[in-house]
């Protein structure tokens, strides 16, 4: 699909999907999380994958929670696992 080579707010969805764990996390700086946001609210594709990308990591951290000897990579291992399929769409 050509989503992924939209540019909005001077990012591509490719560079959104790769900051959105950051993001969610807290972690980007300002002027980062700024145009990210302003990308999500013009684009339909990279908000609804922040939508599932958000449930899942809600999920993740009440499983690590739960589990804290998993393994540190799963979080690695589980964003890799979603761009896959991202790009396989
Ligand atoms: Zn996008």
């Amino acid at each position: 699909v050509s989503q992924n080579e939209k540019v909005i707010a001077g990012l591509s969805c490719a560079r959104v999907l790769e900051m959105l764990s950051d993001y969610l996390d807290g972690e980007l700086a300002a002027l980062d999380r700024a145009r990210l946001e302003e990308h999500l609210r013009a684009c339909e594709g990279c908000t609804r994958f922040a939508s599932e990308l958000r449930a899942t990591v809600r999920a993740l951290r009440a499983s690590l929670r739960e589990n804290p000897s998993l393994p540190t990579g799963l979080a690695e291992r589980l964003r890799r696992a979603l761009e896959e399929d991202e790009a396989g769409r």
